[in-house]
This record gives C-alpha cells, structure tokens and sequence, in this order.
C-alpha cells in the first residue's frame, strides 16, 4: 500500500526534475566544462552521482516511511504532572481528542486533513513527498533537504564554471543558448528555494520545533506579552539536545536517514521545566 504513494504527479514532477539536473550537470555542464572522460571531469560526476543517488535514496525514505500513527489502545496521562489541576485537565483532555478520529492525540500529535489521520509530532504534510513529515520520517526528510541542496549549489558551481570558460561570441546566437539558460535558472533557483528551506529547518530543529509549533509558538508568544509574561517552547532543551532528539546521539550516524533507533513512541517527549517565567 505504501508503494502506493509513489503514483502522484507531484512525484513523477520530482522524478523529473532529478532526472534533469543529474543530465545537465553531467552531459552539459561537466562535459563542456573539462570533459567527462577527463580524471577532473571523471570525479565531479562522480561526487555529483554519489549526492543524486543518496538525494533519490533519502526521498524514498521519506515517501515509504510512515510518519507515525497513534496506538488505538493509547490514553492520555492524566498522571501527568503538569496536569494537576482539575480544570486545566478537563480542558487538555478535550483539547486532545480528535473530532475527526474519534481518538485521543497525544501531545505535538495533529490531524491531518490530506492523510485522513492523526499523524504523531506531524510537521507538515508535503505534497512533493505524497505523505506527512512526522515523527518516524523527518529525520530522513531533513537529510533529503540537506543533500538536495548540497546538490543544487554543487551543481550551480559547475554550470558557472562551465559558463564561464564559454566563449559566447560563438556561441552566443547558436540554439544552445536557451539550453544555458533553462540549466542556469533552474539549478540556481532549486539552490535557492532548497537552501531555504533547509535553513527553515535548521532553525527549528535547533528549537525542538515543528513548522505547526512554530506558527502555535507566535500566537502564544504574543498572549503571553499581553499577560505581562515570557513564552518558551516547552520542548525546547537546548540546541544539541534538541538537534540529537532528531538526528540521534550517534554523529557517526546524522546523515543515515534510515538511522531512527534513538526514536520512541513518539507519544512522550522531554519537556522543559521553565516553560513559563514571568517576564
Ligand atoms: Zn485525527
Ligand atoms: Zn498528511
């Protein structure tokens, strides 16, 4: 069924968008450059090989894996320590339970609309992926961001230094012109639209956020100011806690996105004690 997913056009788009950098870089870019039979042309695709296969590989991670459903048996933890009091317990428990699913959520846990689930720590659904970014495949999904933009800006260089030792007084007039320039505005516009996402990213894995927190995290920053008082992310344990959370306590194993067994339930997350001080 997983497989599935893989029969959308947002994917077959990717596909082709893949297939169509990784050609030009090779046979456009490298080759006019120094030539691909050359030991320099030789290494850059296969540096650039090496980064397409292990973008191609990270996708299918995040396509097929699932990003994490909520037990049927599951409960909320009305023991929990943060919910003593009565009236905040009432409100948290109704707040937690999906209308939709007719379940409980556990914390960070959303419905979402296009899954036609509840999805455990969901970031966002993304429509290029076909599936959710939650719990068991951001990790997989940050490491596809960083490769494919490592790629991007790789293969920018390459077109540039392949542009540059053009001579276009020649070539200039010739039919291949429009070739550069689609090459050109693609590889550098895929640069800068993926660079940013993965500084997106960053930012909140340095946070201990998802893209659906961050958005929460405004409005509660802002009624916290009007009370009078300072909003902290609850989950928010400090950078590196917070970046091996998702990436694991192995550096030996960051960018393996198959690497999740520092990963749970998915249902309890370390909380931080000073959620709220008063300004
Ligand atoms: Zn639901
Ligand atoms: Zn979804």
């Amino acid at each position: 069924m997983k497989w599935e997913r893989l029969l959308s056009i947002p994917i077959l788009a990717v596909f082709l968008l893949m297939g169509f950098v990784y050609y030009t870089t090779l046979f456009v870019s490298i080759e006019d450059w120094v030539g691909l039979q050359s030991s320099g042309g030789s290494f850059h695709a296969l540096a650039f090989t090496f980064l397409a296969s292990y973008s191609l590989f990270s996708f299918f991670v995040c396509v097929l894996t699932d990003p994490g459903h909520v037990p049927s048996s599951y409960v909320p933890d009305v023991e929990d320590r943060e919910l003593s009091d009565q009236e905040f317990r009432r409100n948290v428990t109704h707040q937690r339970k999906c209308e939709i699913c007719s379940t409980y959520k556990p914390r960070r846990c959303h419905h979402c609309r296009t899954c036609r689930r509840c999805v455990l720590r969901m970031d966002h659904h993304c429509r290029w992926i076909n599936n959710c970014v939650g719990y068991w495949n951001y990790k997989a999904f940050f490491i596809l961001v960083l490769v494919a933009t490592v790629a991007s800006i790789y293969s920018t260089i390459l077109f540039i230094a392949c542009a540059r030792q053009k001579d276009w007084e020649v070539w200039g007039q010739s039919h291949f012109k429009a070739l550069y320039v689609t090459c050109g505005i693609s590889v550098l516009g895929l640069s800068i639209t993926l660079g940013s996402l993965l500084c997106w990213h960053i930012y909140l894995m340095a946070n201990n956020m998802t893209t659906i927190e961050y958005y929460e995290a405004v409005r509660a920053r802002w009624l916290a100011r009007k009370s009078g008082q300072s909003y902290r992310h609850p989950f928010n344990l400090g950078v590196y806690r917070n970046v091996t959370s998702v990436l694991g306590p192995n550096m030996l194993k960051w960018l393996l996105p198959t690497a999740v067994s520092h990963l749970k339930d998915g249902i309890s997350f370390r909380i931080a004690h000073d959620t709220r001080q008063t300004a």
